[in-house]
């Protein structure tokens, strides 16, 4: 069925400033921002609380058909079993989990729904891993965001400040990240064929964000 509004799918790789872009872009074109990444750890940590290990795939199934899963669109929040885990999203706990769980199917297949009921009126701007290639393979417009391993590592090791991690650790956890999303059977990360790719290695936030409201224009989806 064909959306009368937009979507628009940002995709990329652990730590290269998703959220941050998409954020603003829906900020400045006055779309609803939905964090998928935040959805895998908030299952996460609702399967862990709830004493399922996050790599057993038999666990998993039986966990899904468990769960009843609601959204808070005021905190963009998913709601598990009536329970709100988003103070602990962020926390490197969560992301470990998280990398791990999202490579089951059963998983997959209970969120790739959930996104898409979400998504289903548009004026969205949705970021994750496969949102362009199997959430919305057909939305208006895909950007892949990318950098390099060591600005990434940074990034993230300046986000996780507060958990005393060193440099070097966030760097090797970023690389197995990357390996497990790239390599998982799943839904694996990899740039759409017609996303459009920006590479934000040498690029202030303000600049990666001109640049992906710049092809919001070129795709018609701006007015100004
Ligand atoms: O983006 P973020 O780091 O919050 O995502 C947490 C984990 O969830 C990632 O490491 C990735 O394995 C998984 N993920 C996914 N598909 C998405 C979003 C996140 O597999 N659409």
């Amino acid at each position: 069925m064909k959306r009368r509004r937009p979507l628009i799918a940002i995709d990329g790789p652990s730590g290269v400033g998703k959220s941050t872009v998409a954020m603003a872009l829906a900020d400045k074109l006055g779309f609803r921002y939905i964090n998928t990444g935040a959805m895998y750890r908030a299952l996460a940590l609702a399967a862990d609380e709830a004493g399922v290990d996050v790599a057993d795939n038999d666990a998993l199934k039986r966990f899904c058909a468990s769960v009843k899963m609601g959204f808070d669109s005021t905190k963009g929040a998913l709601i598990i079993n009536g329970k709100d885990f988003s103070a602990d999203v962020k926390t490197q706990k969560a992301g470990r989990l998280a990398s791990v769980l999202s490579a089951n199917p059963s998983i997959r297949e209970l969120l790739v729904s959930f996104q898409r009921s979400l998504g289903k009126d548009g004026s969205i701007v949705m970021e994750g891993r496969d949102i362009g290639t199997v959430v919305f393979p057909d939305a208006e417009l895909k950007i892949f965001l990318d950098a390099s391993h060591e600005v990434r590592a940074e990034r993230r090791h300046l986000e996780l400040k507060g958990e005393r991690e060193t440099r070097a650790d966030v760097s090797a956890e970023i690389k197995e990240r990357d390996r497990r999303d790239t390599e998982r059977k799943e839904s694996p990360l990899k740039m759409a064929e017609d996303a459009v790719r920006i590479d934000t290695s040498e690029l202030g936030i303000i600049d990666v964000v001109e640049k992906a409201l710049d092809c919001a224009r070129k795709a018609g989806l701006v007015d100004k």
